[in-house]
């Protein structure tokens, strides 16, 4: 018998036909002797759609009745499932994020989760009853209903697992694992069977949606064992050869054989900007990033091009394409005390990332990629690393030649 927390994304619960299969994947869970608490994101593109609403009605709106409006996606997703999962004879109820509570700091939008409370559930769940919360939202210090940024749901789900040290935590989507790379763009990519918590953690924040970057933080930290597998999967599919359905994100020493690369993630939320003609010399940099900072705005990849005057150099940097608009603003501000002589954003580039852990001990993955990519005539614009990471700047009309080329260098294309 294990204690389980199965989280149910947007497709998988897009319909009441998606929610009783999603319901129908519990009862298998339950008739197996397992206790089972359930996460739900709200139904399809839903979300899209209130947020939406909220913008129409006013463009700068408060940020806590924004709350108010996108948390409720998933208050109807809750209620429904516990009525089908009451309706096959499972004992289920919903718990609401300000009932159970989870509670979470003040950032309306995109809040943290401090702590969940989960006495009452835990007996309930010892009585063989369902839980069914609805990921997404929360409370805040304010006693207000809080949501915790998009794709919060797998953060909800992961939270709830370790407060209530779950066995694992199932991540219930319309793909049947993770990928070497998004299978939307690359369609030799391999599902893996086991991916290491910073392999996924870096996957997941150089764009790959598959899992929220801060639930794959939560899980490394509490140590939750994630499976993301598909909800398209009849429940009662057999796995008798011994595979495994779906991927588990794990430690890395579970994984015996550990590819050098073990994935390709681009993104195109990425904005440009470049600062021409400015002064080379001490504290330029902290008069340019300092503002930036000041204004919470994050700056990824920076390159600075080397002075051919000694006087004047060109900067460029990228942010968020969300944040282009106000970094421009605030740089425009600080001209007279950064001097520079023009000031460039442009959107239409993406990043584009390998990521694996072999990295660490194999040398010559970066120039091996630097060269590929110009074979392919793709100009890098800018480039950083990390241990098991190197990620580059290009057009964005090259994003997906780019992504697929980097996925056959590396062998990851399936056979
Ligand atoms: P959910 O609604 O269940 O939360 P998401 O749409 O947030 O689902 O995430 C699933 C999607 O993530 C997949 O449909 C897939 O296109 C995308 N994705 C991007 N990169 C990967 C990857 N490396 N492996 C698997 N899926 C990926
Ligand atoms: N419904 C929310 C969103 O679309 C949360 C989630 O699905 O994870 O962002
Ligand atoms: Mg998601």
């Amino acid at each position: 018998m294990a204690l389980l927390v199965l989280k149910f994304g947007g497709t998988s619960v897009a319909d009441l036909e998606r929610i009783r299969a999603a319901a129908a994947h519990i009862k298998r869970e339950i008739d197996q002797g397992n206790q089972c608490a359930v996460v739900v994101s709200a139904m399809g593109d839903q979300t899209d759609r209130l947020v939406s609403w909220t913008r129409e009605a006013a463009p700068l709106h408060d940020a806590r009745e924004y709350d108010v409006v996108v948390s409720t996606g998933e208050q109807v997703t809750c209620g429904l499932l516990s009525i089908i999962l009451q309706d096959m004879g499972i004992p289920a109820r919903s718990w609401l994020g300000w009932q159970l509570p989870v509670h979470t700091d003040d950032a309306h939008g995109a809040a943290r989760i401090v702590d969940i409370e989960t006495d009452q559930l835990k007996t309930r769940l010892k009585n063989g009853e369902v839980a069914v919360v609805p990921g997404f939202q929360g409370l805040g210090p304010d006693g207000r209903v809080t949501t915790l940024g998009r794709g919060g749901s797998d953060t909800s789900a992961v939270a709830l697992a370790a407060a209530l040290g779950a066995d694992r935590c199932d991540i219930y989507t319309d793909v049947d694992g993770i990928y070497t790379g998004d299978p939307r763009i690359v369609p030799q990519a391999r599902r893996l069977d086991k991916i290491s918590y910073e392999e996924m953690l870096e996957t997941a924040s150089l764009g790959a949606k598959v899992l929220q970057t801060r639930s794959v933080q939560l899980a490394m930290v509490h140590q939750v064992r994630l499976l993301v597998r598909s909800s398209f999967e009849p429940a009662d599919a057999q796995h008798e050869d011994g595979t495994q359905a779906g991927t588990l994100v794990c430690d890395e020493d579970e994984i015996v054989e550990q590819q050098v690369v073990s994935g390709i993630a681009y993104t195109k939320d990425e904005a440009k900007v470049t600062l021409i003609g400015v002064q080379d010399k001490p504290g330029v940099a902290a008069r340019v990033f300092g503002p930036l900072a000041d204004a919470n705005i994050n700056v990824d990849m920076i390159v600075q091009n080397v002075s051919g005057d000694g006087k004047t150099t060109d900067l460029t940097f990228t942010v968020s394409d969300a944040d282009l608009d106000r970094a421009l603003e605030v740089l425009k501000d600080v001209k007279a005390e950064i001097g520079y002589e023009d000031l460039r954003g442009a959107t239409d580039i993406v990043k584009v990332s390998v990521i694996g852990i072999g990295m660490r001990s194999h040398a010559g993955v970066a120039s091996q990629m630097f060269k590929a990519m110009a074979d392919k005539g793709i100009n890098i614009e800018a480039i950083s690393t990390s241990e098991i990471k190197i990620s580059v700047l290009i057009d964005a009309a090259y994003a997906e030649l780019a992504v697929r080329t980097l996925h056959s260098l590396y062998g990851l294309d399936n056979a």
